[in-house]
């Protein structure tokens, strides 16, 4: 019997081709992520997905015949794991599509944030051209602190160290041999925040680094340093730091994750001008798109094939 495959979100057409020329599959795509069509629904052995489709208990009681889940994505936070778990349903992800994507992201808020590309972009679209109120700083020679030195941020620090900065790195989970093959020394959370000129979070949302940057840590934060998050939003307590911005201890800042996404309209992150804000676009490229779809498409047919 043909297994049934429903891809419920975007997909690379070379991905889709490659799956569907396999006799041992039907596969069917869906228009609507959030909506997906009951008929297809009940019969599929597997979805493929991104973060679009919320997989829930409702939905994995309609799916009886349901093998495998395979998410587009690094994240699961759109998947209740609890419920896949109880109802037998395997999860697979593509974190690994999105490295280069996602570190490449940080460094563009890093760019954008230190030599006030924004600020410099909005000036001269407005006609004007006064070069002494835009003024950045050099990279080299400075410290870059990295927060979870896993596959996003391994590559963040290898970009760095290629910008001549000094790397320090908190990761209380990772190998030494990781730190050590990157030349990066192993510092606790708060050395890493008082010495870094810049810092960059690249964690994984749990419950130990939910608001893990809050008013505590802004306190002794170095003054004058550059803040960017790519990872989740729920690593930073915004109205913390908002309440450092006001402050000034911070130079500048570059978000493309929010606590709650999108970001509100009357977000009081909106006021501030040092604030380079992209709307979770880390893993938005072509590149990343195609890797992450090839990469599922190889995973399922490693799981019913292989
Ligand atoms: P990863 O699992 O490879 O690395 C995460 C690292 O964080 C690990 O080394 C882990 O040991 C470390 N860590 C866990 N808890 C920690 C803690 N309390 N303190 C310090 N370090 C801790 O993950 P990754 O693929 O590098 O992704 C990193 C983050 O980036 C994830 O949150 C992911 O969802 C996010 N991400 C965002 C985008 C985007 O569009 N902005 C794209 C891709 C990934």
């Amino acid at each position: 019997m043909k297994k049934k495959i429903l891809i419920t979100d975007r997909f690379a057409q070379d991905s889709f081709l490659y799956l569907q020329q396999h006799s041992q599959f039907e596969v069917v795509r869906s228009d609507n992520p959030q909506h997906l069509p009951l008929e297809h629904l009940v019969s599929a052995h597997a979805l493929i997905i991104r973060s679009r489709t919320k997989i829930d208990e409702e939905l994995l009681k309609k799916a009886r015949q349901l093998q495998l889940i395979v998410t587009c994505t690094s994240g699961f936070d759109h998947i209740d794991l609890e419920a896949t778990q109880k109802w037998g349903v395997t999860v697979m992800h593509t974190p690994t599509a999105n490295i280069e994507s996602a570190a490449q992201l940080t460094w563009g808020l890093v760019l954008s944030c230190v030599n006030n590309i924004q600020a410099a972009h909005k000036m001269v679209k407005a006609g004007e051209w006064n070069r002494d109120q835009i003024t950045g700083i050099e990279l080299a020679g400075r410290n870059y602190g990295i927060v979870g030195l896993g596959r996003i941020g391994s590559r963040v620090a290898e970009l760095a160290q290629a910008f001549g900065m000094n790397v320090v790195a908190y990761d209380p989970y990772q190998e030494d041999e990781v730190f050590e093959r990157l030349h990066i020394p192993r510092l606790s959370y708060e050395e890493v925040l008082k010495t870094a000129d810049v810092i960059s979070f690249h964690v994984p949302k749990t419950l130990e680094t939910e608001h893990m940057l809050n008013r505590s840590q802004f306190e002794y934060i170095h003054r004058g340093i550059v803040l960017i998050n790519t990872s989740r939003g729920s690593v930073i307590n915004e109205n913390d730091l908002c309440e450092a911005l006001e402050k000034g201890w911070l130079r500048s800042v570059g978000l493309d994750v929010y606590e709650k996404e999108p970001l509100n309209r009357n977000s009081n992150l909106l006021k501030y001008p040092n604030l380079v804000l992209t709307p979770h676009i880390g893993a938005n490229t072509e590149d990343a798109f195609f890797k992450a779809s090839q990469i599922a498409a190889n995973k399922l047919m490693a799981f019913f094939v292989d």
